[in-house]
């Protein structure tokens, strides 16, 4: 008889039934049981037999086991040591994936995308990602790993909402900003809390992440942007001026952060949500020209 995917909830109870497995909400476990939205995930990653895949998060080996058919190589990372032996057995027929216990947030991913995948032009991330994580996993990546061109990612509607928003939305803030930086997004699938085991709280969606090749804008001092970005929506219904005020108030006169605003040609009196990236930029940079070794 043959075995069907992992990704059925026959299949998948059965699994966790043979192992005694219980679920660890901590680590953000809820397993995929649909195969029909994995195959529509792929298909929106565009992977094929040229492409190395790095998964966060492989569970009992759902969306691992549906890469290892599509994709040349898959390397997964596990946090949790329970999964190991089961993930042993049921990937056992696919000899090109590689599971590696650990943190996702500790790994040197350029040294294992050196190891593993020397010889692929092409690595993407693919991943039903741990909830509670999902920003410093999606940052991570995005700040440690250029290699990693194309991530395709299922989250939390809500947050992926956050991510893919523009200007002048209730959703667009210092997330969407970070994000973008980096990489266009798109959202190309909503899935329902019936497709998991155990249902999460939640909606969820699938979010595609493409990296630019180079950051949207132009700016002198990175952290100082992503500084400027945080402070200005620290309050959401005060002005940028009184948000820029009040964060650098030790350390910048109000004139020179008027004069910033002024040569940066943004009107003082906006709140942070109206202004676009480049316009952040713009700021961070003639902010940038206040800013003392101390501050
Ligand atoms: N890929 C499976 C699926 O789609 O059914 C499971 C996805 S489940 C939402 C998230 C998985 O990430 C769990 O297996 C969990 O143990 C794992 N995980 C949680 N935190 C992690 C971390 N910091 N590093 C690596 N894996 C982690």
């Amino acid at each position: 008889m043959t075995k069907s995917y992992i990704a059925t909830p026959r299949r998948t109870t059965e699994i966790l039934r043979t192992y005694h497995f219980t679920f660890k909400k901590s680590l953000g476990q809820n397993f995929i049981i649909d195969v029909n939205i994995l195959k529509k995930m792929i298909e929106h990653a565009h992977i094929d037999k040229e492409t190395g895949v790095i998964e966060v998060g492989p569970g009992i080996g759902s969306l691992t086991e549906q890469l290892a058919i599509y994709a040349n190589k898959v390397v997964a990372f596990e946090i949790d040591d329970r999964l190991l032996p089961i993930l042993n057995e049921t990937l056992a027929d696919y000899d090109n994936v590689a599971i590696i216990h650990a943190d996702i947030l500790k790994v040197d991913l350029n040294s294992v995308i050196e190891e593993h995948f020397a010889d692929l032009k092409i690595i993407q991330l693919v991943s039903n990602l741990p909830y509670y994580i999902t920003t410093p996993i999606l940052m991570h990546i995005l700040q440690t790993a250029p290699a990693i061109e194309k991530m395709t990612v299922m989250l939390q509607k809500e947050v992926a909402e956050r991510m893919n928003a523009k200007p002048n939305t209730k959703d667009y803030g210092s997330l969407s900003i970070a994000v973008q930086y980096y990489t266009e997004t798109k959202i190309v699938m909503d899935v329902p809390k019936t497709v998991f085991i155990p249902q999460p709280n939640v909606t969820s969606s699938v979010l595609v992440l493409k990296r630019r090749e180079k950051p949207l804008v132009q700016v002198d001092d990175e952290a100082l942007f992503f500084r400027v970005v945080k402070a200005s929506f620290a309050h959401r219904r005060k002005t940028i001026r009184n948000n820029l005020f009040s964060h650098f108030k030790k350390t910048i006169a109000k004139e020179h952060l008027l004069q910033a605003l002024k040569r940066a040609e943004i009107d003082e009196s906006l709140r942070a949500e109206a202004l676009t990236i480049e316009q952040f930029a713009r700021l961070a940079n003639e902010i940038g020209k206040f800013v003392s070794e101390n501050t």
